[in-house]
């Protein structure tokens, strides 16, 4: 007989270890799955996440040591680069190192790892294995229900399966709830450069923030080719480990159909004065590739759960189709599988509904609300391109204007024509703003009830359809 456990979690990344210990934390026998020789081998390096959220799951992760010799970015400098000349158009933010010291700087190989090491110590057991299939009971039929899981070291048996295994999950395809083609996935590739730490320094000028992180006042900046073949590309100095890390993004579905290679694209990127000044004098150590849910033009899976299987984080697509920060995504969810596991198991219960409660909270979440798949069309259609090159050229015409004393209301006269070719590309941002509206109608329907605004609560008021 196989081996049976109260949950099985299969994936060891942020989604899989949070999962893990909220669940193992709560008494149940939780056994973590991950194929990598340990968890974070099959990371690609560095990554920013929330300290909010992290530190709330992984209680000590704002004081670990793999934050040592790690940078913290000022804000954010994002630009489109037009015809490859040095012609930027861009936006650049710089909340404050208030702000931004609740976005960390780290190595995902070392943060996971660190994840596991705390689902263990909760109670999970880990063991390095390759989830292969699921195990049904009545497969085929309408009582269909996930049993466990095959891997090449065995089968193992549980009333609960969560599939936290990343991106283009084997299981979440097995199990026909999702089923991503190439129009889904990011290809990201990260060349990392060794480079004298006093180097980087002068080149970056940093300074030391009050907690002893070094801060790169927004020196580097994302950079989007005007082609959305190239889709970004930017650079982090490090210099308490002295090294560069460079990643570059791109569709895997527009790098097929434009026959090109994402080391070509690179090459791009590595010419531009910021980015060579960067590297310069620097040795090539290695790269290393990943596929993300990036500039995520299909959205999250229709329905997240069967009997006996929850999915979370990226197995799910549940990256923030907004922007792109898909660990915290899956931190979240995965402490919320854990939990709903555990209240499984205190009543007794795995009927459907109890795993439709799933679906249900995070509909009902920041991360059901945050669903707009639709944004990132905007984005890589050019339209957002579109709207920073008006920008510039707004403000560019606005500065020559005022040098040479015209008055202001001429200015604004001179800038109506230039904005007017834009509208069409900013009718798609409408997206986010109907959603908007959406929640706040949704936020405000309690006190509208109570008040007698809601359709069919006013007194005497018809009914609305439907009802
Ligand atoms: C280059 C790049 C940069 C990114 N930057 C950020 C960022 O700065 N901030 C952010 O929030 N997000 C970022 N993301 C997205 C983020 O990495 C993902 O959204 C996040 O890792 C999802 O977490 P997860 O736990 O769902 O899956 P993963 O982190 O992908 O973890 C899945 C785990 O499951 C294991 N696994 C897979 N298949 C199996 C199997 N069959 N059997 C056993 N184990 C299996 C894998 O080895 C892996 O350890 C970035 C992604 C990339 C590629």
């Amino acid at each position: 007989m196989a081996p049976r456990y109260d949950l099985i979690v299969v994936g060891a990344g942020p989604g899989g270890t949070a999962a893990a210990k909220a669940a193992a934390e709560r008494k149940l026998k939780v056994l973590l799955l991950e194929r990598g020789r340990r968890p974070g081998d099959k990371q690609m390096s560095g990554s920013y996440l929330f300290r909010t959220i992290t530190e709330e799951i992984f209680p000590g992760f704002e004081q670990a040591d793999f934050h040592k010799g790690q940078i913290r970015l000022g804000g954010v400098d994002f630009r489109w680069m037009l015809d490859n000349d040095e012609k930027r158009h861009g936006i650049s933010v710089a909340p404050g190192a208030d702000v931004m010291r609740n976005w960390m700087t780290v190595y995902r190989n070392e943060t996971d790892e660190w994840f596991a090491e705390q689902a263990v110590r909760a109670g999970a057991e880990l063991k390095t294995a390759l989830v292969t299939d699921l195990l049904w009971e009545n497969e085929g039929t309408e009582s269909a229900r996930v049993r466990g899981v095959v891997t090449a070291a065995g089968d193992f048996e549980a009333p609960a399966t969560i599939d936290a295994s990343g991106l283009n999950s084997l299981i979440a395809e097995r199990a026909g709830l999702a089923k991503w083609g190439v129009d889904k996935v990011m290809l990201g590739l990260k060349y990392i450069y060794r480079v004298d730490g006093e180097v980087l320094r002068q080149r970056l000028q940093t300074y030391m923030d009050s907690d002893g992180v070094e801060v790169d006042w927004g020196a580097t900046q994302m950079l989007c080719g005007s082609n959305p073949d190239h889709f970004g590309a930017h650079a982090t100095g490090m210099p308490g480990r002295g090294i560069v890390s460079i990643c570059f993004y791109s569709a895997l579905k527009e790098m097929v159909e434009a026959r090109v290679n994402i080391h070509q694209r690179a090459q791009w990127y590595l010419t531009q004065p910021t980015c060579r000044r960067l590297i310069e004098g620097g040795e090539f150590i290695y790269c290393d590739f990943h596929a993300l849910a990036a500039g995520d033009m299909v959205g999250y899976v229709p329905k997240s759960y069967l009997p006996g299987l929850l999915l979370v984080g990226d197995a799910g697509g549940f990256s923030q189709p907004v922007d792109n920060f898909g660990a915290n995504v899956a931190l979240w969810m995965g402490r919320m599988a854990g939990e709903l596991c555990a209240d499984m198991k205190t009543r007794n219960d795995y009927s459907e509904a109890m795993f439709a409660r799933y679906e249900e909270n995070w509909r009902n979440s920041w991360v059901g609300e945050d669903n707009v798949p639709e944004i990132s069309v905007f984005m890589r259609d050019g339209s957002l391109n579109q709207v920073f090159k008006t920008m510039d050229d707004v403000v560019s015409y606005a500065f020559a204007c005022k040098w040479e004393n015209t008055s202001y209301p001429s200015i604004i006269l001179g800038i109506v024509p230039k904005i007017l070719p834009v509208l069409p590309a900013l009718m798609e941002a409408p997206h986010l703003a109907k959603r908007a509206a959406e929640v706040g109608l949704k936020k405000a329907s309690p006190l509208m009830q109570l008040l007698g605004m809601w359709p069919g609560t006013a007194p005497n008021a018809p009914k609305p359809k439907g009802e």
